[in-house]
């Protein structure tokens, strides 16, 4: 039985004053032990968050990390650094990176190693555009986008990975992807993880949705067979988000 994960994802949004409130005010709303709670927060609000949770049932994410260990890289932060400050979960290859920053699926897997070697649980992101939609080919081209991030990693690292079904189209736009279609990318990534590794660690490895996931449609979502939670992008910074995680 895989234990469902409600991850919010705050994105460049909440000073560090501003994300101590919201954690102050959201946390003893969503003290739900049943699924796992996680605030992907921006990496300058990760220390005093990381703070305001304490003792709470709230896990902490980055929003992104670099592939060095440390070195002449100016602006960016390191798997390392984001463990020592409490991190357990870092979003690796939201489309916003891949396509304001180009980041390629390459990079993106090179990433995943490097969290996976830190122990950070990554939250691989993966979902196509509405042209691809249109066209037909979503499903093989998610199917290469989870190939590409796993290539080189063990079923025993994949099983310490989280994989978020975002279609493009339904980010930030209150498009709602139908709980027919997001159930069905989110059970072809399962086969896909099936051919990779095996049905074992396929059936094991939970598999999210996000794109304008909100209260009133997270319950339906929720209920897919292969659907084992969101990530909730503009939901994750209102009240709204106990509901998600109490849905
Ligand atoms: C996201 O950014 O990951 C996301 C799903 O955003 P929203 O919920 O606002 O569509």
């Amino acid at each position: 039985m895989r234990r469902k994960v409600i991850a919010g994802n705050w994105k460049m949004n909440m000073t560090p004053s501003e994300a101590v409130k919201l954690a102050n005010d959201l946390k003893g709303n969503v003290a739900n032990d049943n699924v796992d709670v996680i605030f992907c927060v921006p990496a300058i609000d990760i220390v005093p968050v990381v703070e305001a949770v304490k003792g709470t049932n709230i896990k902490i994410g980055a929003e992104n990390m670099y592939i060095e260990e440390k070195g002449a890289y100016t602006g960016e932060i390191s798997a390392n650094m984001l463990v020592d400050a409490g991190v357990s979960h870092v979003i690796i290859g939201h489309s916003e990176r891949r396509q304001l920053f180009n980041e390629s699926d390459e990079f993106l897997n090179k990433k995943i190693k490097k969290a996976i070697e830190h122990k950070l649980i990554p939250i691989v992101c993966c979902g196509e555009t509405l042209e691809q939609r249109e066209e037909g080919i979503t499903l093989t081209f998610i199917k290469d986008q989870i190939k590409a991030a796993y290539e080189g990693i063990s079923s025993e690292d994949a099983l310490n990975t989280i994989i978020a079904y975002e279609p493009i189209w339904a980010i930030g736009t209150g498009k709602v992807a139908t709980t027919e279609q997001a159930e069905e990318v989110c059970a072809s990534i399962r086969k896909n993880l099936e051919e990779i590794y095996d049905a074992k660690t396929a059936e094991e490895i939970r598999i999210l949705y996000g794109g304008s996931v909100n209260a009133s449609n997270a319950a339906e979502l929720f209920a897919q067979n292969n659907i084992d939670g969101g990530l909730v992008g503009g939901a994750s910074l209102k009240p709204e988000f106990a509901n998600i995680v109490n849905y």
